[in-house]
């Protein structure tokens, strides 16, 4: 019978270095190994080449490192790339560089599909099929740093959850993967410059407060008119906007860290009057500041851009309030790269 291996890089480096002083090694060659996988990426044990011929044959014995492959990359006419990433067990997540003058992002998924139903993503159409693993979410960045490096000439200089999935709906691991992101004994990023974007659960936007995260929060709101919001986001039912403005005031109370408010304008789903105001008195209960994004149509249906007369007034408006404003426009539409297109079509 064959004995299923265990993926090593589930073990934390007491556990790596409790194992090899059970089998009779030193403590450090636990330190050597961990360094191998985390630091260094190591696709095999064959790539430890200072650990000996019989240690690596007995690592071999007992694991497996379930490395990510990008299956395949496509690259923009604008420099962003798109990586369709193949997993251990054959299921597929995408992950996006974006390059601008000044910094390099990463957006990383964090499942494979997605359990929320925002009528406006494609990624919904794909049905949750499991969340992913901190490593596999930690591999991510390292193609997407080494592509990066290879491609700009630069490091990857940032990183959002805004791929596949909902992170928060995947706390444990992404927490688990951004710790070995910014780990010295991983890639030493600072925390500052990751930023994980949720559709909006408030219990967990809590728990992150109670858990003292250093990373920036961004929620997807798109509406601050419950009917509204419910109608393109169906969970917003189960979490209204007054439960998530109480998470995020108490996000606010705990770290003092703004919030970044995601915003896209549809056409006759979100652009009068009065969504407007809804939004700007939702931005005044907690110090914040708004991206409004870019549409990309996934199809010929109901979300369309918006006219750029109402997002003119939104901008206007929200500045009036001295609410911080940014637009941001939509990169690697060409190879469906970009918010709210990853579906898997590679
Ligand atoms: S927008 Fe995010 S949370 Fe909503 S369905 Fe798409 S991936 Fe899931």
């Amino acid at each position: 019978m064959e004995i299923k291996k265990k993926d090593i890089r589930a073990l934390t480096k007491e556990q790596l270095r409790a194992f090899f002083v059970k089998e009779g090694d030193k403590a450090f060659r636990g330190n050597q190994v961990y360094e191998w996988l985390w630091q260094k990426a190591a696709y095999s044990f064959d790539d430890m080449t200072n650990i000996s011929k019989e240690t690596r044959q007995m690592l071999e014995d007992n694991f497996v490192i379930n490395h990510i492959r990008v299956d395949t990359m496509q690259r923009s006419n604008d420099g962003t790339i798109k990586n369709a990433v193949r997993l251990h067990d054959g299921l597929i997540v995408e992950s996006v560089l974006i390059p601008t003058s000044t910094r390099t992002t990463a957006c990383v998924s964090s499942q494979v599909g997605c359990s929320l139903d925002c009528k406006f993503c494609a990624t919904s159409r794909l049905k949750r099929m499991r969340n992913l693993n901190p490593d596999e979410i930690y591999d991510q960045v390292v193609a997407i740093d080494n592509e990066s490096r290879l491609y700009h000439n630069r490091p990857l200089s940032n990183i959002v959850f805004m791929g596949m999935g909902e992170p928060l709906m995947n706390y444990n691991n992404v927490i688990k993967a951004i710790d070995k992101i910014t780990s010295k004994e991983g890639l030493g990023m600072s925390p500052k410059r990751i930023t994980v974007s949720t559709s909006g659960v408030p219990k967990m936007i809590k728990k992150m407060a109670d858990d003292e995260v250093k990373f920036n929060l961004a929620v997807s709101l798109h509406s601050a008119v419950d009917e509204v919001r419910t109608s393109i986001m169906p969970f917003n039912e189960t979490f209204p906007l007054q439960d998530l403005r109480e998470s995020l005031e108490y996000w606010y109370t705990k770290t003092q860290r703004k919030i970044s408010y995601e915003y896209v304008v549809w056409k006759g789903i979100n652009d009068t009057q009065n969504d407007i105001d809804a939004f700007v008195k939702f931005c005044k209960y907690v110090p914040c500041k708004v991206n409004i994004i870019e549409y990309n149509p996934i199809d010929d249906g109901e979300f369309q851009q918006a006219s750029n007369e109402a997002l003119e007034n939104y901008i206007r408006t929200l500045e009036q309030n001295r609410i911080v404003v940014n637009v941001r426009r939509s990169r690697g539409k060409d190879i469906d790269a970009a918010c709210g297109q990853l579906a898997n079509k590679t």
